[in-house]
């Protein structure tokens, strides 16, 4: 009798139909189906009269990673200050183009550029905790933007998102100056996060780093992929072509100015390279 049961034959039937498609991992293609983070739209940066990159244009898809990659000078870290409106504290910079985030320009002059900065989170090249405790590092950015909910648990679930809490769970009073370099880093990674960014972005966040904790940061931003879209400035080709779904390659013209030459997934770009500059900057001939 159960065997004859129709509605269990059809429970059956569809359990195994959906079990191949729910195995397959998801991957950069989903991504690209995916709505953007952020949209670049020729983004030019000038410091005083000098151009420092001109006529960006580039997406950034949500839950992946983009790479920012090209020589020193070429404007990779002017261009992650122009998405969080970090340059906007520099005296002299000037910003042309549009920043769209789910849509909006983050340049509209109705655009509150701390909220922009809560949105988008920076960790930068060197690790730089406050002068202060662990648990207060990562409870400072709630704290200021008058979070009302669970501190404790709030700080808890950063550092456990960073990997770092096991290290730290038992010394969360003790400065964060006193971890190693990597946990110094990971300790940022949590601040960044307490405050509950979408975005964050990463300027060459492991170059000062040994290769371990390199691996540890790499390993964390896969993680936080899920939940997080991550864009990585690097200078180390390898990381690039481990860590990201899409890379964008920046150049210098003769004006110094840095432009886009290639941006596409980081596949292609380290395999097969649509322009002979790519080619050459990730096959290590310059930069
Ligand atoms: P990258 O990160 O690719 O090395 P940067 O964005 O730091 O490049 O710099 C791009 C260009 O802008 C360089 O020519 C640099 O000298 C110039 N630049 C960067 N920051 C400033 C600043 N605060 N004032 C003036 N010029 C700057
Ligand atoms: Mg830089």
């Amino acid at each position: 009798m159960t065997t004859s049961d129709p509605s269990r034959t059809v429970a059956v039937r569809i359990e195994a139909g959906a079990g191949p498609a729910k195995a397959a991992a998801p991957s950069a293609d989903d991504a690209a189906a995916r709505e953007p983070a952020v949209e670049l739209r020729d983004v030019s940066v000038y410091y005083g009269t000098f151009r420092a990159v001109r006529n960006i244009t580039f997406d950034a898809p949500a839950n992946a990673i983009t790479a920012l990659i090209g020589p020193s000078g070429s404007g990779k870290s002017t261009l992650l200050r122009a998405i969080n409106r970090m340059n906007d504290l520099i005296p002299g910079s000037r910003f042309e183009g549009e920043i769209l985030y789910h849509g909006q320009n983050l340049y509209a002059p109705d655009v509150d550029p701390v909220e922009v900065r809560r949105r988008i989170g920076m960790v930068f090249q060197k690790a730089n905790p406050f002068p202060k405790s662990i648990y207060d590092n990562v409870a400072f950015g709630p704290r200021i933007n008058g979070f009302k909910g669970n501190l404790d648990e709030l700080v808890e679930q950063s550092l456990r998102r960073a990997v770092l809490w096991d290290e730290v769970k038992d010394k969360l009073k003790q400065s964060g100056l006193a971890l190693s370099g990597g946990q110094q880093q990971r300790l940022c990674i949590a601040r960044a996060i307490a405050v509950e960014p979408e975005i964050i972005l990463m300027d060459e966040p492991a170059s000062a780093l040994d290769p371990r904790s390199t691996l540890q940061i790499e390993e964390l931003m896969a993680e936080l992929r899920a939940s997080y879209t991550i864009i990585i400035v690097t200078h180390n080709m390898q990381q690039a072509a481990r860590a990201s779904d899409y890379t964008v390659f920046l150049n210098m013209g003769e004006d110094r100015a840095g432009y886009i030459v290639e941006r596409d997934r980081t596949l292609e770009i380290f395999t097969n390279p649509k322009n002979q500059l790519t080619e050459d900057y990730v096959s290590g001939r310059f930069g």
